[in-house]
């Protein structure tokens, strides 16, 4: 995720957006060694270090020592320079070695496929490996000697590749030494060309770090003589770049994942813009593309978490606190929980039941928040939930972090934080206390209950690195995200850093779905089901393709033998089917069903929300397994046990997961209420404070 909490990344964010969305100009990828680190290529810095211990290896006179401090004070070139002085073989020999070919990692795939999503591609790269042409060779690519070439493609809009310091494969055009640089600046063809792209273009670098601050450096000399980067604007990405005064910064933090797969946001940042830019200009937009990619393997077993359950009827589940001052006063307001009303939802049967049968019919555990446990309790009654939890099939975890909505008393704007349940000494309240305070022992059984609450209590699973996830961060950097503000209704006088008042449940919900994806990530979990509405807004947060093909319909199809079957209604006063799913779960038919389902989980393993939602599926489960599993199924229903399958009146597929605009129309009464209450009218000064009229700032994106 980005840096949300650094004001000049969401300023440059917002441009980036504007400027795709907007501005009439092509994207540029200016691409660097960063990117071909995900192939596991080395850095400048490794390939120098590499080089070094070759050379004072076999070259006889070599200065390991100079050597030594100049890669220390990242003075590559006239480390490289010495190198090929003293030996020119072996030094091209190294280089040619160090870029062979390798296979394709995930990471890479998700990068190549995402930028192929900027069509037409336009890229130039300081990288001599050939990775990247391999997945465009629709792209026509220029070596610096022809690179004049590549305007005409820009002009024209036509893809290409430019390879600005040379190929592996003709490695003497490979620059990496003082000379190599010389040379460069002092070759104007090339240089004018960089101008001509520089002003014709948004550049977008990615994959640069500080370490490869000379070549900007480079770049920049030239800038003050000829304003080399024209008009911009251009932007860098990347967590630690030095700041210069012609790019604009987009940084992204390492603290999650240090293989800086974060930077990619970017790109979805784009994709995002333009796809809503093409939606603006009311043309058809390509199909999304399909991802074929193996799943990784995480473990034999899998587990589907169900992260919320709304019991039937029941909707209320938000809680707003009260912070009051010790002596009185009023001071702050805290709001938790996702706060669905009955007009935000587009059907109000629960789907408890039927995610649990989803559960127990296509995966090896289902887990569960250990908050739902009463509830889950209630849903099963007693005797099936404490089989379950015997047979160590429904598992849960203790969230001992939960996000909130704070703001102080009588303000608009609140901001997300993270709020612990603790005890009156300030710890966390005990796993034993949270169980026994949503089931209570039946009377005259308590010695009974209190052997199987120890039990539950030792197999829950603690989550406490709610605090180490900086969540907060991880949030506010899902708000920057265009598709995200669309879908929320948010409008662009708002930072990241604010939550408006008739916005809290909607950023809540976000916040609950990062933290979901936390926990999954963290506890080695395939699958999750989300609430409604939720599997579009993933998506926007972090860049995941839909799925077409869902474990819902095949476990509805093996119980069934259709589709669309609610397993929950069908289930309804026949306790006997749970205890046969039981015995299908047991057999041969039903071991290698879950495991087809395994295979085909869709991975998002180079996402940062790595589980499948709503347990998408990469492709069709295939006929004959389908077909053995449903056999299996019916023959253990017996006589008496009588399905009636009942559709389902919601559908888990991705595509009609549409349903924010009901949030945005719930979220659109609660301000023109408060509009009302102060006598704001659509041309007056919004109720944000942007000095914009109401019906051009906050009002417009909730407006349908
Ligand atoms: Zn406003």
């Amino acid at each position: 995720m980005l840096n949300a909490t650094d004001q000049a990344t969401f300023l440059s964010v917002r441009e980036l957006r504007r400027s795709v969305q907007e501005a009439q100009k092509p994207l540029v990828y200016w691409i660097g060694a960063g990117t071909s680190k995900w192939l596991n290529y080395p850095l400048w810095k490794e390939l120098a270090r590499q080089l070094r211990r070759e050379f004072s290896k076999f070259v006889e006179g070599y200065n390991n020592e100079q050597a030594r401090k100049l890669i220390e004070t990242n003075s590559f070139p006239a480390f490289f320079q010495r190198c090929r002085d003293l030996d020119q073989a072996r030094y091209y020999r190294f280089l040619s070695n160090a870029f062979l070919p390798v296979p394709e990692t995930a990471l890479y795939t998700r990068f190549t496929e995402a930028l192929g999503r900027t069509k037409p591609l336009h890229v130039l790269t300081t990288n001599i490996d050939e990775a990247l042409e391999r997945p465009f060779p629709g792209a026509g690519v220029y070596q610096r000697s022809d690179i004049t070439g590549c305007l005409e493609q820009l002009q024209g809009r036509k893809p290409f590749i430019v390879k600005l310091h040379g190929s592996r494969s003709a490695i003497e055009s490979a620059v990496f030494t003082t000379d190599d640089y010389e040379k460069l600046r002092s070759n104007s063809g090339y240089l004018s060309t960089l101008k001509h792209i520089f002003a014709l273009g948004t550049v977008v670098f990615l994959g640069y770090s500080v370490s490869d601050q000379y070549l900007i450096d480079l770049l920049s000399d030239n800038a003050k003589d000829m304003s080399l980067f024209g008009p911009g604007p251009h932007f860098v990405v990347s967590p630690d770049f030095k700041e210069i005064a012609s790019l604009r910064q987009i940084r992204y933090s390492i603290n999650r994942f240090p293989d800086h797969r974060a930077a990619l946001t970017v790109l979805d940042v784009i994709r995002q813009a333009e796809a809503r830019k093409t939606e603006l200009s009311a043309q058809v937009e390509p199909p999304p593309q399909q991802l074929d990619r193996t799943v990784s393997p995480l473990g034999s077993k899998t587990a589907y978490f169900i992260s919320d359950v709304l019991p039937p009827g029941l909707w209320s589940n938000s809680t707003t606190a009260q912070i009051t001052k010790i002596g009185g006063g009023l001071e702050a307001e805290m709001t938790l929980g996702l706060g669905f009303a009955k007009e935000e939802l587009t059907t109000t049967v629960s789907t408890a039941l039927h995610d649990l049968v989803v559960g127990l019919i296509c995966f090896d555990f289902v887990y569960f928040p250990l908050s739902v446990l009463g509830k889950i309790h209630v849903l099963l009654g007693s005797e099936f939930f404490w089989q379950l939890v015997q047979a160590d099939i429904t598992r849960y975890v203790h969230l001992q972090h939960e996000p909130a909505i704070l703001s102080r008393a009588g303000t608009l704007m609140g901001d997300i934080g993270l709020v612990s349940l603790s005890d009156s000494t300030g710890q966390a309240e005990p796993t034993a206390t949270f169980i026994r305070r949503q089931i209570a022992p039946f009377p005259g059984k308590e010695s009974v209950a209190e052997k199987q609450f120890s039990d539950l209590e030792n197999k829950v699973i603690v989550f406490d690195e709610g605090g180490k996830l900086d969540l907060a961060g991880l949030v506010r950097a899902s708000l920057m995200m265009p598709e995200v503000t669309r879908l929320l209704g948010i409008a662009d006088a708002i930072l990241p850093t604010q939550v408006p008042s008739w916005l809290k449940f909607p950023c809540l919900r976000m916040a609950h779905l990062v933290h979901t994806g936390a926990v999954c990530d963290r506890l080695g979990i395939l699958a999750v089901k989300i609430p409604f509405g939720g599997a579009r807004l993933t998506s926007a947060a972090f860049g995941i393709q839909p799925a077409s093909e869902s474990a819902d319909q095949y476990a509805s199809y093996v119980l069934s033998g259709r589709f669309n079957t609610d397993m929950g209604a069908a289930l309804v006063g026949q306790p006997e089917i749970f205890q046969n799913i039981l015995r299908f779960r047991d057999s041969a038919e039903g071991e290698s069903f879950r495991k087809e389902v395994r295979d085909q989980l869709l991975a998002n393993e180079a996402s940062e929300f790595t589980a499948s939602i709503n347990a998408g599926l990469k492709r069709n489960i295939p006929i004959r397994v389908l077909e053995q599993a449903r056999d299996k199924l019916s023959s253990l229903l017996t006589e008496k046990v009588k399905l009636s399958p009942v559709p389902a009146v919601w559908t888990n597929s991705f595509q009609s997961d549409d349903t924010t605009w009901l949030w945005r129309a719930k979220s659109r009464s609660l301000l023109l209420e408060l509009t009302k209450k102060h006598g704001i009218r659509a041309d007056d000064p919004c109720i944000c404070g942007s000095g914009d009229m109401l019906r051009l700032c906050c009002a417009l994106p909730l407006r349908e």
